[in-house]
């Protein structure tokens, strides 16, 4: 590899594991050449060179699944473009269950896995011993079998993308640290080495587990932690083999392959040590933690019962190796909030072999482009806030997420660790009606509320969970009465200044240039019409706009606003979300309610539909905006933080007679899935324009606007997917979102969301459905749809609008 440091490049990228050297090989297999990778000390010798080298195509997203997926094509051929072997065998993976629940998971996975294209096939016991024959089945029920999956040997995975780089014009130099990251006016400059300065256009930061402090010494949130892992080897063991398949007993979290005539065992326990150093040492290269067989002495004895032959077996090598962990058990990747040109690829949560190879490809891509080719907001860096920074957060936090990787991926499954970290003014109140909290972005947030006494804690399920009839309430409370919903963990901001009308407009789809007082809906796009985001914005003042945008999105649509202000546009965008509390008001006895603890009035022509109003409500002052997300009557109160228990109290105890209710997201969630109101990050992604997600109405093709040019172009050529809402006939099941559609029989999407519609008596979801002609609404009238629930087919009936709608009217009224 190189040695000698250049004094200025486009592109330098620090750190030489299997990610760095990945974006090395893309952006010079892209074209751009001028690319420096330093490596601290040798290539793969930080968290690369001893992972297991497991390579799976399947993952839970068709985003991530297609960053795998891309990942076996490069290595399959890597060997012949580089003339390195990366010792890369297509044994591929098995899957065993031993519990019902397992099973049916395993059902859910084969039936999505059609839609990304990946083949896995569902077996009995009998065939998952023919494929591993040292298995013990008398306790599996059946299992899954992924021909296409692989296993590399990971520091040759890095030598070799490093060496296609270098093949291109990168220059690849080792023993070079990277001791600060220089920037000014916003943007990155280059980068200081212990042997000088080099100046860039570009810095991507793929140091494994030390980008955290990377990103600290630039001011770059990049929230991850060292978690050990731990595998060992056995000596050799009869009838093991290199080519035997990969395989997973998640029930008993392990694994296991074929180790040349040994076998390794390694495990993804429920709680893990995170790595307790307060500095990771710089010269931790090619070195591991010590052995801790107390720690391993339950994936050993799960493992020997797995896998008998293991009981006698002696042992060669316990690799406990530090990696890092991320909060949510996605990656980070993409340009850094406030910080242009700085990129990230980091925290790769023990799939980073698997992953190399697409995140590698992605993340060059969306360098040279200037945004992410495919949605990948599930791992984009924007999706962590300063907050997530804290080292005795991310340390709780992480002990939970290594092992996440084999629990059962249970609906609505919650984070037991780290939790409290966000909180409305309203918590304890919540707490002591009986909420069950979830956490979105940080922010607790009440998913139900306890009654008949049930204990407010969930219990886990495929099918029906324990709060069905708490939810069931709030939902008709919503429909019938009068519900509050604490939705604080809404993103806020102030937008204002000289230009902001015109940036707005240029960045909105809808007319945003209204009355004072109006709230607009609007979608911001991409150049390729795809959606950043979704938003309510309210003119509070004649340059003066309030927007509310989803929870989790607070940095990415404040990065997406500010990136795209001109620098002679004078305008500022102000974050007020932990200033801003918001209680929903929602259902026809919403108006009375109001009525009786403010001297406002909020008749129909008085406060009409997306009217705001400051009004009193008892003693305190509040922003109303009468706007609903579940399809009936209702006010959104924006109240300062401090005044929110005042008004929660006053509102509780004038709605007693009404049939006031507290509610949770769950209720939201069904309520606005029966009135056909989608969601970021589900219905609408980078990936989905506003006319596939049937969002036309809230597009002004009189005026120009990002996007604009794209989305034309899309009307003319007709629409290829739409989206759809569900309905199941049968009562019984649930949807919870990722479940395949069906048309006539043959695969057309699978679901964005589900939950159970109260009002329609049946289980409602949304999914995209693709057809390969330009869509007429025939397509989908003329269709007979099923969707496939843990592996069984119902009949669906399908709506382009709204299935439960009778009282439209009284939203407007
Ligand atoms: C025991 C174990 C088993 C695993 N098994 C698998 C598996 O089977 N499949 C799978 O997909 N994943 C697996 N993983 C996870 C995988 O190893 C990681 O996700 C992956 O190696 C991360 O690669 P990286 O390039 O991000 O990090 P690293 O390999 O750690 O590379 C980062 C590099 O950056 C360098 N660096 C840091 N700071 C600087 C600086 N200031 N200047 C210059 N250089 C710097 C470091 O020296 C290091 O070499 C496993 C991990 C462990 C611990």
């Amino acid at each position: 590899m190189n040695s000698s440091i250049p004094t200025e490049t486009k592109v330098v990228i620090v750190g030489g594991g299997v990610i760095g050297c990945s974006i090395a090989y893309h952006l010079t297999k892209l074209g751009w050449k001028d690319v420096v990778l330093l490596e601290q000390n040798q290539l793969g010798g930080g968290t690369s060179w001893h992972a297991a080298g497991l390579v799976g195509r399947l993952r839970t997203t068709n985003s991530m699944t297609r960053i795998n997926k891309y990942s076996v094509e490069l290595y399959s051929g890597l060997e012949k473009e580089t003339g390195h072997s990366v010792g890369w065998k297509q044994v591929g993976s098995i899957i065993v269950g031993k519990s019902p629940e397992r099973m049916t998971q395993l059902k859910r996975t084969a039936a999505m896995s059609e839609r990304f294209d990946v083949e896995v096939q569902l077996v009995g016991p009998e065939v998952a011993q023919q494929k591993w024959p040292l298995l013990r089945i008398d306790d599996v029920l059946g299992a899954a079998w992924l021909p296409h999956d692989g296993k590399v040997i990971p520091k040759e995975l890095a030598i070799a993308l490093a060496k296609g780089a270098q093949s291109r014009g990168a220059s690849i130099i080792e023993n070079a640290r990277v001791k600060d990251i220089q920037y000014q006016e916003g943007r990155v400059r280059g980068v200081v080495t212990e042997q000088g300065t080099i100046k860039a256009e570009y810095v991507v930061l793929a140091g494994g587990m030390w980008t955290r402090e990377l990103g600290l010494r630039c001011g770059v949130t990049i929230p991850l932690y060292p978690v050990e892992h731990h595998y060992v080897v056995t000596e050799t063991l009869p009838g093991a083999f290199d080519e035997l398949p990969v395989g997973r007993d998640p029930d008993l979290c392990i694994y296991f392959r074929g180790e040349g005539n040994a076998v390794m065992l390694g495990a993804f326990q429920n709680f893990s040590k995170p790595w307790l150093v307060p500095k990771i040492p710089e010269n931790f290269s090619f070195q591991l933690l010590e052995a801790d067989w107390e720690k391993f002495s339950e994936p050993l004895k799960n493992g020997k019962h797995r896998i008998p032959a293991l009981e006698n077996a002696r042992f060669a090598k316990f690799v406990n190796g530090p990696e890092s962990f991320t909060p949510d058990n996605n990656f980070i990747m993409g340009e850094a909030f406030g910080l242009r040109n700085l990129f990230v690829a980091a925290g790769f949560n023990s799939v980073g072999i698997a992953s190399a190879g697409g995140a590698g490809k992605y993340l060059a891509e969306w360098m040279i482009e200037g945004e992410p080719t495919l949605d990948l907001w599930s791992v984009d860096i924007r999706r962590f806030a300063p907050w997530s920074n804290n080292v005795r957060y991310l340390r709780e936090r992480v002990a939970e997420v290594l092992g996440l990787h084999y629990q059962m991926a249970w609906p609505n499954r919650e984070f037991e660790t780290a939790r409290g970290m966000l909180k409305s003014p309203l918590h304890e109140r919540l707490a002591a009606r009986g909420a069950c909290f979830g956490v979105k972005n940080g922010w607790e947030r009440p998913n139900w509320f306890a009654r008949g006494g049930l204990k407010p804690m969930a219990e886990y399920s495929f099918g029906r969970q324990n709060w069905f009839q708490c939810h069931a309430a709030e939902h008709r409370a919503a429909r019938e009465a009068v519900a509050i919903f604490d939705q604080t963990g809404f993103s806020k901001f102030v937008f204002k200044g000289r230009d902001v009308v015109s940036i707005l407009q240029r960045l909105c789809g809808n007319n945003i240039d209204v009355p004072l007082g109006q709230a607009v809906y609007t979608g911001m796009f991409n150049a390729r019409g795809g959606i950043e985001s979704d938003l309510t914005v309210i003119r509070i003042a004649p340059t003066e706009f309030l927007i509310i945008t989803g929870s989790s999105q607070t940095v990415r649509d404040f990065d997406w606003i500010t990136r795209n202000v001109r620098t002679d546009e004078r305008a500022e965008l102000v974050d007020i979300t932990r200033g801003l509390s918001v209680i929903g008001v929602m259902g026809p006895n919403s108006r009375s309610l109001l009525s009786r603890v403010s001297d406002a009035d909020f008749s129909a022509p008085a406060f009409p539909f997306l009217a705001s109003q400051v009004v009193g409500i008892g003693t305190a002052t509040v922003r109303a905006v009468r706007i609903t997300y579940v399809g009936e009557l209702g006010w959104e109160l924006q109240v300062p933080m401090d005044q929110a228990g005042l008004v929660y109290d006053t509102l509780m105890m004038a709605g007693e007679d009404l049939g006031i209710s507290n509610a949770g997201h769950y209720a939201i969630n069904s309520l606005r899935l029966e009135k056909g109101y989608r969601a970021w990050g589900a219905e609408l992604s980078p990936d989905d324009t506003p006319l596939e997600a049937g969002l036309g109405f809230a597009v002004d093709w009189a005026k120009p606007f990002l996007g604009r040019d794209a989305l034309a172009r899309q009307k003319d050529a007709g629409l290829k997917r739409r989206l759809v809402i569900f309905v199941l006939q049968d009562p019984e099941p649930v949807l919870w979102g990722s479940e395949p559609i069906y048309r006539d029989g043959r695969p057309v999407g699978y679901t964005t969301s589900g939950s159970y519609g109260h009002s329609v008596g049946g289980a409602v979801g949304m999914g995209y459905v693709n057809h390969t002609e330009p869509f007429k609404d025939e397509f989908i009238k003329s269709g007979k749809f099923e969707i496939n629930v843990s592996g069984r087919n119902y009949p669906a009936k399908a709506f382009l609008r709204a299935p439960y709608d009778p009282q439209r009217t009284r939203i407007l009224q």
